[in-house]
């Protein structure tokens, strides 16, 4: 039977390209999800290798409901396919000293972190903690799912902005309220989960450790992959398509209006909609006839920043390291400068930071028996740095491994089962991702909001962005709210003019 609802052209699978799937579904569009790699996923696909099973990239899962909210959609129970596994602690940051302190949702054991770390203190940082809430309430809930398509919706929120310092730094703002630089750095790294550099970050960001606080870190059983395995079959049971292994070259226009997209075999797909969910940068640089992109637009990729660069070392082992949790993060000795080399001075400093998954440590079954699992994540700079990954990926690596030698896997070599190392030019090369950045656009006050590329396009009639390169950012809860701005900026299909 001929299916005439109208149709909607989703480029990419990842996190945000799935949710829009899944909302456009929903709201009566056949909907195409179209995906270069033979892989689901994007960022969030998962690679097996021996055994061993390692999700990419997020594997830090908070604000669940947003994930439950797609399952509603589609008549459904995320219980009844994913079992998601709240974690406490959340994780252990660990100094260059040895040094810990463990962050948890419980009020009496992050008093007693505090009291240990910096007595003095504590009264500044349950302020903060006050403050960050509010920022969550307005920044995430409020705002994190409102379009800002035009002047006046950035114009709407000014006051909300100086009121919450939002024109301030994350780091900036944390140490308006504590003193102790271990605090400082455990209240204000957190940008750097989603590309940005804690010292220009706006002080919105603050958001992210009460997000953490208010709905828990989660983990799905089974892996990341779990969830994405999910959201594909929620897309068939809503009528729609996933297609891998199909890349587009080109976002077809009449006159000023999305017709459809061009494959790289030469096919054409017509379209009434067209949803990208491809690096935004790539969208408007690479996927658009360059006539066709809106000025404002222009404007915003020339003088585009970029996120950092990550290397992600994925490695599985013989033998169980019981003493280390499922989330660690390993600083270095330094912060700032560390963080300036990265992504001011695009320099491959030879110290560096890094945040080790060790999913294992919940669910034994991404490893095989007796063994665990980890990944070793380290911000670099991203490809606008001169660094030859070539001859630079090995050294890297070896020098990772060493420091978790020294660290916290004592042994590490001689257990090593299996092992693969990539750098910012598979991000470049897998996801398309201009300059290789790990998250897109870097998360600044002037690329933020109506300074963002817009999830509505303004130059081109029926093209949508969603993902981390449009409002309101990368992360899972940043793009799976941008795929949820698309039901107050599409029409539902029945009221769908052709
Ligand atoms: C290592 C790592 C760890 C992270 N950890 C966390 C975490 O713990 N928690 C968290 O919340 N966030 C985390 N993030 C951030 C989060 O993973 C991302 O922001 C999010 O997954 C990006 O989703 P997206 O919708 O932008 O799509 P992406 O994952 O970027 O996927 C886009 C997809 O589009 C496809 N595509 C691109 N161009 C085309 C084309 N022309 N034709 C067809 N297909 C195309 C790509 O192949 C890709 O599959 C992490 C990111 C990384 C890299």
């Amino acid at each position: 039977m001929d299916d005439h609802r109208p149709h909607a052209v989703v480029i990419g699978s990842g996190f945000g390209g799935l949710a829009a799937a899944i909302r456009l579904g929903a709201r009566g569009w056949r909907v195409t999800v179209l995906e270069r790699l033979e892989r689901l996923g994007g960022r969030a696909s998962v690679l097996e290798r021996d055994g061993f099973t390692f999700d990419r990239g997020p594997t830090i899962v908070t604000a669940p409901f947003l994930f439950e909210e797609l399952w509603q959609l589609a008549g459904r129970q995320l219980a009844e396919d994913v079992e998601l596994r709240a974690l406490s602690p959340f994780y252990r940051i660990r100094f260059n000293d040895g040094d810990e302190i463990s962050v948890s949702a419980s009020a009496e054991w992050m008093r007693r972190e505090v009291l240990r770390v910096a007595p003095s203190d504590l009264d500044g940082y349950q302020r903060f903690m006050a403050k960050a809430d509010d920022i969550c309430r307005i920044g995430f809930e409020q705002l994190g799912d409102q379009p800002f398509g035009s002047v006046a919706d950035m114009a709407r929120i000014v006051p909300d902005l100086l009121r919450l310092e939002g024109y301030r730094s994350v780091h900036g703002l944390v140490a308006r309220y504590v003193r102790h630089p271990k605090l400082r750095t455990a209240l204000s790294f957190h940008p750097l989960l989603i590309g940005g550099n804690p010292f220009r970050a706006p002080a919105i960001y603050c958001l992210i450790p009460a997000l953490e606080r208010r709905w828990g870190v989660h983990y799905p059983l089974g892996g990341v992959g779990r969830l994405v395995e999910g959201m594909a079959a929620l897309v068939g049971e809503l009528g729609g398509t996933v297609r891998t292994g199909v890349e587009v070259t080109r976002i077809e226009t009449r006159g000023a209006k999305a017709s459809g997209v061009k494959l790289a075999d030469g096919q054409s797909l017509s379209a009434d909609i067209v949803v990208s969910n491809a690096d935004a940068a790539w969208t408007l640089g690479k996927l658009l006839e360059p006539s066709a992109v809106a000025l404002a637009d222009r404007a915003r990729l020339a003088r585009a920043r970029y996120s950092m660069g990550l290397c992600v070392w994925y490695f599985g082992v013989r033998g169980r390291y019981e003493d280390v949790g499922h989330h660690t993060i390993l600083l270095g000795p330094r912060y700032r400068e560390l963080l300036d080399d990265i992504f001011a001075r695009k320099r491959l400093a030879e110290d560096f930071s890094l945040y080790l998954h060790r999913p294992s440590a919940t669910d034994p079954s991404v490893a095989p028996e007796g063994c665990d699992t980890f990944y070793a994540l380290c911000p670099v700079p991203n490809l606008d740095g001169s660094t030859n990954w070539e001859s630079e990926a090995e050294r890297r690596r070896a020098a990772i491994q060493q420091r978790l030698e020294e660290t916290v896997l004592p042994g590490l070599g001689k257990r090593l089962l299996t092992s693969h190392f990539i750098t910012p030019r598979d991000f470049q090369d897998d996801y398309l991702s201009e300059r290789g950045a790990g998250f897109g656009l870097e998360p600044v006050l002037t690329q933020s909001a109506w300074f963002r590329p817009h999830n509505r396009n303004s130059g081109i009639e029926g093209l949508y962005l969603v993902g981390a390169g449009t409002h309101p950012g990368a992360g899972l809860p940043g793009v799976l709210s941008s795929a949820r701005i698309l039901d107050k900026v599409v029409p539902h299909a029945s009221q769908f003019a052709r």
